[in-house]
């Protein structure tokens, strides 16, 4: 009898140890065209300071908000994929994209809502919905209802935490 529930704990140990270290969900992948496999991905603040310049780092790890009109994306035009500038993954698509006249890049939808997180942002005096990145938890904007028909919803996302990559 001790050896088989032994053989038990160890059991028991050896899969909570795999459910920890391995989190895995679900996402769209633009490249593959299809949903996808991926884990959460999960750095200290001092690697993430080493591989973001120090805006990325405010905005994405921060909650920071660029400056409108400041960023290199709230007037692009290209054709493409924007990706979290933190771990990569495809975040909204320019099929989605409109002009909110605010200076910073909107989105109708992101890419799928599998790739993306939202939180209740009562900060400033403001009761606004925060979005993140479903893999890394980059900070990237707040989602507002007063988008553009049918959805009605305004991603207004930060420059400084995407990163565009044009359609091949
Ligand atoms: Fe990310």
């Amino acid at each position: 009898m001790r050896p088989l529930i032994t053989n038990l704990m160890l059991t028991l140990l050896v899969l909570s140890g795999v459910s920890a270290s391995a989190e895995t969900f679900q996402v769209y992948s633009a490249a593959k065209g299809a949903y996808v496999m991926t884990e959460k991905i999960s750095k200290t603040d001092a690697e993430w300071r080493a591989q973001l310049t120090p805006e990325q780092y405010h905005v994405t790890r921060e909650a920071g908000t660029e400056k409108a009109y400041s960023g290199p994306l709230w007037n692009n035009h290209e054709h493409g994929t924007y990706q979290c500038v933190c771990c990569g993954l495809d975040l909204f698509r320019s099929e989605d994209k409109y002009e909110s006249g605010t200076g910073w890049p909107s989105f109708t939808a992101p890419i799928s809502t599998l790739n993306v997180a939202t939180a209740p942002d009562n900060s400033l005096f403001m009761r606004r919905t925060e979005v993140l990145c479903a893999r890394c938890a980059a900070h990237l904007g707040h989602v507002f209802n007063d988008g553009p028909a049918p959805a009605g919803q305004r991603y207004c996302m930060n420059s400084a935490a995407l990163r565009f990559t044009p359609a091949e």
